[in-house]
């Protein structure tokens, strides 16, 4: 019962009968647009920053890329200044979801469209659409490869297993939480799966910020705690590859990866190449791929639309609720890679060399 592998991804860019300056350059001339990146610590915002802002400056735009270091004042002073240098659309990943509402009223004071990119930005009637990955999905995938891996569905068990999930302050994350807990509910309702901290709330189990080290803090106080004893650790649920870092590192320092001491399967989302590396050695299982190629694109669509008074494509016109309205999406599809299928995944298509993935 393999999981389906598919590169659908979000659908061809190219195929769109509604972008009729494929292959010419000179639309969006001196049409500024301001792209906002939390930060370059990760490497998918590189990526994301980088595709952007190829895509549009081949299509003719002028493009402001900042990040913003992970600290949401920089971030509201990087849009403000993209404001005041007249952009005609912000494409906003967000670091803190609901802190963007002041901001965006003078974005659309200046009659400045927005799209909220991979992150919905909350509590704002001024966000007009949204493009991301299917963030439930990847929840459902990361849930589902635990399913299949310990056989829960043939009833095996039970089996031990700790649950992370993301940064409070980015609505992904419990989307993310949700997804993957879909899954894994009634397997902890029936026992099949324990959960031997009890540690399995959201808000208990969140990481502030994503940040690799406190997820290895949480690890190595897990660890200390609940498997010092030899108590056997079959699984975790970590919701994306920085936080997987962190948990490797801890279980590492532990004394896992031995024949007595197995790594428990451990999930993942981005295919960051450090991940990449710990699943060709073994300590992740697998991780999430979220072609930020095809993700850029989308938005590509998205400006052009706009900025020709064009209809905009989205996909899912009810998932996305900000608090103030429902946020029109376009929802690209995520894709499981593990060691079996991601030199198909991410070396045939291009998004990673061989040397890349040098250790
Ligand atoms: C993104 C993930 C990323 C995480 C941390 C989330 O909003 O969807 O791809 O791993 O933020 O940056």
């Amino acid at each position: 019962a393999a999981i389906m592998v598919s590169i659908a991804a979000c659908g061809s860019a190219t195929k769109d009968s509604a972008n009729p300056s494929s292959g010419s350059s000179d639309n969006g001339k001196d049409v500024l647009i301001g792209v906002s990146m939390p930060t370059q610590s990760l490497q998918r915002w590189n990526q994301d920053g980088a595709n952007l802002k190829a895509q549009l400056e081949a299509k003719g735009y002028k493009v402001d890329l900042q990040y913003a270091n992970n600290d949401v004042n920089t971030q509201i002073q990087q849009i403000e200044n993209m404001i005041l240098k007249g952009s005609k659309v912000l494409v906003i990943a967000a670091i803190d979801g609901s802190a963007l509402t002041d901001v965006l009223k003078k974005a659309a004071d200046n009659g400045i469209k927005v799209i909220a990119y991979d992150r919905l930005i909350m509590q704002s009637e001024h966000v007009d659409y949204y493009a991301t990955f299917d963030n439930f999905k990847v929840g459902v995938i990361q849930g589902q490869y635990i399913e299949e891996k310990l056989g829960l569905k043939e009833g095996k068990g039970p089996y031990n297993i700790e649950i992370f999930a993301g940064s409070p302050d980015d609505n992904n994350a419990t989307f993310f939480h949700n997804g993957a807990m879909s899954v894994l509910k009634p397997y902890i309702d029936n026992g099949q799966l324990v959960v031997v901290s009890g540690q399995k709330d959201f808000v208990t189990v969140a990481i502030q910020g994503w940040d690799s080290a406190k997820a290895q803090a949480r690890m190595d106080n897990l660890i200390t705690a609940y498997y010092a004893d030899g108590t056997k650790l079959d699984a975790v649920l970590s919701p994306n590859d920085s936080l997987a870092i962190g948990i490797i590192a801890s279980l590492k320092n532990a004394g896992y990866g031995t024949a007595d001491k197995p790594y428990p399967i451990l999930t993942g989302q981005d295919c960051d190449k450090p991940n990449v590396i710990a699943m060709i050695n073994g300590q992740q299982s697998m991780s999430v791929f979220k072609d930020t190629r095809v993700l850029a694109s989308k938005v590509v669509e998205m400006i052009e639309a706009i900025t020709q008074g064009k209809e905009v494509p989205v996909n899912d016109t009810k998932t996305y609720h900000n608090g103030v309205k429902v946020v029109p999406s376009y929802l690209c599809d995520p894709v499981y890679v593990d060691v079996n299928n991601y030199k198909e995944i991410l070396l045939d298509s291009g998004y990673y060399t061989e040397d890349d993935l040098k250790q």
